[in-house]
């Protein structure tokens, strides 16, 4: 058994006050702060007015081990656990650390309570020391114990006091709190509202004004192509009148008038091939172009392109080369549109090509798509108009190729082609080395 520290009878009435404070002077001695003194004389002294009730009394002994104090209460008769833990005594629970009970033939309770770790150990000599300590000490009167009781209650009263202060305090501040977080919470939600009201609003305006915009894209193609084709018959005409008036064996024109009739003739050309550029575009921004899909052999579209270009180059430093895909390569698209964008391209090399080569090739790439290539080493074209040479009517300046032609409406609409067969059109180009433009087309369209 661990080393005792105390020990003394419990018989009468009177000793309940006796152990109750021997308790809190054994606790104190062995470091317990104040309000564990109090828990482990409360569960000592409440066994023991239950032993006492219950019984003849009980032997009572304090011992230490080296972080924990220990209390054996042997009661003179056999008294059942549910007897004994019975009434205010089953709140000792609570109060120790552990308590146990062993009935023989007597009844044996023990309990214990952990020092705080800022407590000395209880070695063997402390143990000693103490005991001496604990005997020297004058038994109080019972008055004593209860003045100390009171005191205690009073002290307990007021810390219940205080912290119910506390506690109301706190609860006021959580209530504030609650009362700005729910404001906060109104205003965001209000603010998320109106902003909301906004964002709507905003998405009518846009919707509106794209259904404008739309109306508004679509009568500018409805009236390029009315006064183009209105103009076609005219300036047609006004071309085969000058060459009646050119080729007319009756009335041979003087050499001033030739020039001028030759004058007209050419603005009158020009201005054809304006009012054909506009006409197409527009017929194609309308959605009225309906490619006519089929197999095209691209050797075959080449083969065209190379003929008719070939007579049409007249600059002995520029050479044109058309490679035939080899193996040869069948795209399902319209023969007629892509002719009219590679031709396009090619004319538009030759244009801007003083020297050196202009060349188209096709190869099968990744994923299903044909590359188809027109590649030139003439002016190039800067960085910063590489996309805006698709916009309508835009030339790039002092690139201008002599002498001067084209409308500026070409790579536009070979853009739109493009995109009408499922495909892209881009450019890569370096001003002073050459431009290379890539058509990538699925080789089978879906859908
Ligand atoms: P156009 O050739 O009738 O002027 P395009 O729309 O076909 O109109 O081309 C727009 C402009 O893009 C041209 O005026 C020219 O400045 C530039 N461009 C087109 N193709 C080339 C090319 N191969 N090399 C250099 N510049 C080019």
């Amino acid at each position: 058994m661990s080393p005792l520290l105390a020990q003394m009878a419990l018989r009468v009435e009177h000793d309940i006050f006796l152990i109750r404070q021997r308790g809190r002077e054994v606790a104190a001695a062995v470091g317990l702060d104040n309000q564990d003194q109090i828990r482990f004389a409360t569960a000592l002294s409440e066994v023991g007015r239950q032993v006492l009730a219950l019984g003849d009394g009980a032997d009572v002994t304090f011992h230490a081990e080296p972080t924990t104090l220990w209390v054996h209460l042997v009661t003179r008769r056999q008294i059942s656990e549910a007897d004994l833990l019975a009434g205010p005594a089953a709140a000792a629970h609570r109060l120790v650390d552990a308590l146990r009970v062993d009935v023989t033939d007597v009844t044996m309770v023990r309990m214990s309570r952990h020092l705080p770790t800022t407590a000395e150990r209880l070695t063997t000599e402390r143990v000693d020391q103490l005991r001496l300590d604990l005997a020297r000490l004058l038994p109080g009167s019972p008055l004593d114990e209860l003045m100390s009781q009171n005191s205690q209650l009073v002290e307990a009263l007021d810390k219940v006091r205080a912290q119910r202060d506390e506690l109301a305090r706190l609860n006021e501040e959580l209530a504030e709190t609650n009362r700005g977080v729910l404001a906060l919470y109104n205003q965001l939600s209000e603010e998320l509202e109106e902003t909301n009201r906004g964002v709507v609003a905003l998405y009518a305006e846009l919707d509106e004004k794209t259904a404008q915009l739309r109306a508004a894209s679509e009568s500018k193609s409805r009236f390029l192509a009315n006064v183009s084709h209105e103009l076609r018959a005219p300036v047609t005409a006004i071309i085969g009148l000058t060459r009646l008036l050119a080729d007319s064996p009756a009335a041979p024109l003087v050499a001033d008038q030739t020039t001028q009739v030759d004058l007209i003739r050419g603005s009158a050309t020009d201005l054809l091939a304006l009012v054909n550029d506009l006409l197409d575009l527009a017929k194609a921004e309308a959605g009225r172009l309906e490619p006519q899909w089929a197999d095209v052999e691209l050797r075959v579209v080449f083969g065209q392109l190379r003929g008719t270009l070939r007579a049409v180059t007249n600059n002995p430093d520029v050479e044109l080369v058309v490679d035939d895909p080899v193996p040869p390569l069948v795209i399902h698209t319209d023969e007629v549109l892509l002719a009219q964008v590679l031709r396009n391209l090619l004319v538009n090399a030759l244009k801007f090509t003083a020297a050196g080569q202009v060349a188209m090739r096709a190869r099968s790439g990744p994923d299903g798509l044909v590359e188809l290539v027109v590649a030139d080493t003439g002016v190039g074209i800067p960085a910063d108009q590489q996309e805006r040479i698709f916009e309508e009517f835009y030339q790039v300046p002092g690139t201008i190729a002599a002498p001067r032609t084209g409308t500026g409406l070409g790579l536009p609409y070979a853009r739109r082609l493009v995109n009408l067969l499922g495909g892209t059109l881009r450019v890569d180009s370096e001003p002073g080395r050459g431009s290379v433009f890539t058509i990538t087309l699925p080789e089978r369209p879906v859908g």
